[in-house]
């Protein structure tokens, strides 16, 4: 059983550029020694896929009620979501470093994403047509599913090898770098690269 690192005393920042990348930056410091952690619930998991993944805010009432009326199920779920949530830390962390990443991790993924994808149907509206997930297939499981196929959809995509980790040596966020000369470094400049000891901090111009 892993420890319960503090509570956040900020909200979600979502500087990762993909919902799985977002999803596996809930944790501040390092993964060995979290400072804080925005994940200690089901609720919170859904809360985050209603923020970060867009969730529809009446499915995501339904998946807290039926987590309310299932809660030794609802447990089992958000320790799968960290479960996962390291796998797809560990995943993007190595190959950023240009590692290969663990199979037991890409096999959690895996699952998790055809998981989902064997409960979705295409469907044709104004956008086009997508992958929609009909309301009879919703499970507790649902945002988990999400998150996975975000991962599964970056790592098998071009953008892959634009997966960074900052570069700060108390912060293990990984983001997509999308900079036009693949320079960045930082997961966010006013935090982690502004911390930068060879940088003296920016001037305030203006009281606000
Ligand atoms: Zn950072």
């Amino acid at each position: 059983m892993r420890d319960i690192p503090p509570i956040p005393d900020h909200d979600i920042e979502l500087a990762g550029g993909a919902l799985a990348l977002d999803f596996a930056n809930t944790v501040g410091g390092t993964h060995v020694r979290p400072t804080h952690d925005h994940l200690r619930g089901y609720g919170d998991v859904v809360g985050f896929a209603t923020l970060a993944g867009g969730l529809e805010p009446s499915v995501a009432k339904r998946l807290v009620q039926r987590a309310d009326r299932d809660p030794r199920r609802a447990a089992a779920v958000y320790e799968l979501g960290i479960t996962l949530r390291e796998a797809i830390w560990a995943v993007f962390s190595a190959l950023a470093s240009g590692d290969a990443p663990r199979e037991a991790d890409l096999a959690l993924i895996s699952d998790a994403a055809a998981a989902g994808a064997a409960r979705s149907q295409l469907v044709y509206d104004r956008d086009g047509v997508g992958w929609s997930m009909p309301s009879d297939g919703e499970d507790l499981e649902r945002p988990l599913w999400d998150i996975a196929r975000s991962a599964a959809d970056l790592l098998t995509s071009t953008e892959r090898d634009r997966v960074k980790q900052c570069a700060s040596t108390t912060c293990e966020w990984v983001f997509l770098d999308r900079s036009k000369n693949h320079s960045r470094r930082w997961c966010d400049m006013s935090d982690c690269g502004n911390r930068r000891e060879s940088v003296p901090p920016r001037r305030s111009s203006g009281r606000d």
